[in-house]
């Protein structure tokens, strides 16, 4: 690589190759590209459904069969249907129902409460609406129960529990054009109407499995960290694993979840081993306590301004000042097109796209270098730590921070199994088998993650069926079609909330809190122009569709050259049920900016209201 002298101005010294390192990059992503892609994992259903049986609930709980009709239904009890609940509450919708197949309100956070559970995006920005309930978090990143604990105060805050129907499970939604209403059917026998229907899957929200021969033979105790059985393991989310005590556990995966987990098993386990495929990139993490002067020091409005500051810095905009100064807002300020701006300035022009990119690789070339030279300081065993080292681009994959992770190899008890990016070769009755060599276990727990890439409704678990038998299923067989991400034409009154052609965030309740405020708006509206009916018409979601399609080509080379993973469906990067695929790729800041100059206009245009 011929380095622009305007790049060494700006970065000074090189000590390391960056065509060494490119060169590497791509040895280590060839060396995982698989030709089953995704369909490496199994779809947990049939002889696999018990991984998702929920282990939180009391057995038996049974009710009548509903049989009758609300104004609003909201599927999912996580932050999405939490805060379309909130903003609906506060817009005057009284007749809310929320669905949810958990035991309790909290998605993500009712579901993953494995050892060391907690978020790693600062509580103060992450755990939505603290100032309406006068709520702060213990500490700058919350631990899992505590988060747990914010949801069910929302839904008795905004009295979400009144009508929900928990431990149900939708089955399918059909619009009934006669009376126009959706009719909602579940697996309790339910089948009630609703005017409208917010959908809140949730992204992440289907345990994925690997798909490796000998799963169903593996006599060990098994399961998957979304559904942790502390029944077996003993202690809680704070950890206390006293049930592991003498036993033989394997973990395998080593992504966000497993880099919090693994410190707890490390300490309980009498011998742990860790199956890694590719190792995940482990920055620091600092948590803190929550410091009381700085609380005293917070003025309305405070959340908002913090959440907006973030999001700034974390998608490529400039503020005066970083609030929240941490791992994330760091990366982002010198890995992103901040970083560009910054050297504009300091070089009194603006950069060219070849100096942009330069920027851009040499800076994450350094940063990696930083990440990798961590795991070396920390790691005693340098062929450990060697192993321990991730060699991708720092947003090939998710970064994580965490403080005990890397010391756990240190342990005696705790053995890395690399297999070199091939996983794990198979399971027999009592072991798992990588590269010939057995490794007997007397638990298995898979960290391998959520189902990604495959269509919206396999993972929602039931299709929609819209005016005239449309599918959504068929209506998006070619790929996501919506308009501003949260309606398509021919299923009126229904909308979606998540990741469905919408602009994503570092802080994703964030984003969950403008679509939510939007379809608040919407239905405040429709109510008040007297209207049964909104939806999108054909040409309004054409053109949207269009413009999601011109946009979303930037990152596809960047995900192209990344290591296999989630997000680029495990090497596909033009899956169109991708992650990122369908994201509106001017950013989370232009978009919130659309909804808002869409709002502020007032004609609702692009909708049919009747
Ligand atoms: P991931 O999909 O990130 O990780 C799955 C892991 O399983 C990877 O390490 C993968 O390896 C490994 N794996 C899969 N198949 C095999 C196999 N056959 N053999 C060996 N290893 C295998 O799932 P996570 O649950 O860790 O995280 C999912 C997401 O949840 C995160 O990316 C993040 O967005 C969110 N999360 C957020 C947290 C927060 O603090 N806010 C905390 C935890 C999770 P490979 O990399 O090679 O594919």
């Amino acid at each position: 690589m011929q380095i622009h002298a305007s790049i060494e101005e700006l970065m000074g010294e090189f000590d390391f190759d960056p065509d060494a390192l490119k060169t590497k990059y791509l040895a280590e992503r060839d060396k995982r590209i698989r030709t089953d892609g995704i369909e490496q994992y199994v779809e947990v259903t049939a002889e696999y459904s018990r991984y998702i049986d929920d282990p939180y609930i009391e057995p038996g709980f049974e009710r009548e069969p509903l049989f009758d009709e609300v104004e609003v239904v909201i599927i999912g009890g996580g932050f999405g249907g939490l805060l379309a609940g909130a903003r609906l509450r506060e817009a005057g919708f009284e007749d809310i129902r929320v669905i949810e197949k958990a035991g309790d309100f909290g998605g993500t956070w009712y579901w993953n409460r494995y050892p060391g559970a907690m978020c790693d995006v600062e509580s103060y920005c992450y755990l939505p609406l603290l100032e309406e309930l006068n709520y702060i978090p213990k500490h700058k990143y919350s631990f899992a129960p505590e988060i747990l604990e914010h949801s069910k105060r929302i839904a008795r805050r905004y009295n979400l529990y009144e009508n929900a129907c928990l431990q149900t499970g939708v089955v399918e939604l059909r619009w009934d054009e006669s009376s126009a209403r959706w009719i909602i059917k579940t697996d309790r026998g339910d089948r009630m109407k609703a005017q409208y229907v917010a959908m809140a899957n949730g992204p992440l929200s289907r345990p994925k499995l690997p798909g490796i021969p000998g799963i169903n033979d593996c006599k060990g105790y098994t399961f998957h960290t979304s559904r942790w059985d502390y029944s077996y393991t003993g202690g809680d989310s704070s950890g206390g694993l006293t049930g592991l005590t003498g036993k033989r556990v394997g973990i395998i995966g080593t992504g966000a979840t497993a880099v919090q987990c693994i410190p707890h098993l490390g300490e309980w386990a009498e011998q742990l081993y860790v199956f890694q495929r590719t190792p995940s990139s482990i920055d620091v993490r600092n948590n803190a306590e929550t410091d009381p002067a700085w609380v005293e020091s917070l003025e309305s409005g405070w959340q908002q301004q913090r959440m907006d500051n973030f999001n700034i810095l974390v998608n490529g905009g400039d503020q005066d000042e970083d609030l929240v100064g941490d791992g994330w807002t760091d990366i982002f300020r010198n890995l992103t097109r901040v970083a560009v701006t910054l050297a504009g300035r300091k070089l009194g022009r603006r950069l060219n796209s070849e100096e942009r990119a330069q920027l851009l690789e040499l800076s994450d070339y350094r940063k990696m270098n930083q990440i990798r030279n961590r795991a070396e300081n920390i790691v005693e065993d340098p062929v450990l730590a060697e192993a321990l080292k991730p060699w991708y681009r720092q947003f090939c994959k998710r970064p994580c921070f965490h403080d005990e992770y890397l010391p756990t190899y240190n342990r005696p008890n705790v053995t890395l199994v690399d297999t070199h990016g091939k996983g794990v070769e198979r399971l027999t009755e009592n072991a798992v088998v990588v590269d010939g060599t057995s490794y007997e276990i007397d638990c298995l727990v898979f960290a391998t993650g959520f189902e990604v890439g495959t269509s919206y409704t396999r993972r929602a678990g039931y299709d929609i069926i819209g005016r005239g038998g449309k599918h959504l299923s068929d209506h998006w067989s070619e790929g996501l079609r919506t308009y501003h991400g949260l309606q398509s034409h021919g299923f009126p009154n229904c909308f979606f909330l998540g990741f469905t052609q919408t602009a994503i965030t570092v802080n994703v309740p964030h984003a969950l809190n403008e679509q939510a405020k939007h379809v608040a708006y919407i239905l405040s509206e429709s109510r008040a122009r007297d209207k049964q009916t909104i939806e999108v018409t054909a040409e309004a979601e054409q053109d949207y569709v269009d413009e999601i399609r011109r946009l979303s080509r930037l990152g596809a080379r960047f995900y192209a050259e990344c290591t296999p993973g989630y997000y680029n469906s495990e090497g596909e990067p033009g899956n169109r049920s991708g992650f990122f695929s369908e994201m509106y790729g001017a950013g989370p800041i232009q978009f919130f900016k659309v909804l808002e100059q869409w709002r502020a206009e007032g004609s609702l245009e692009g909708l049919d209201l009747r």
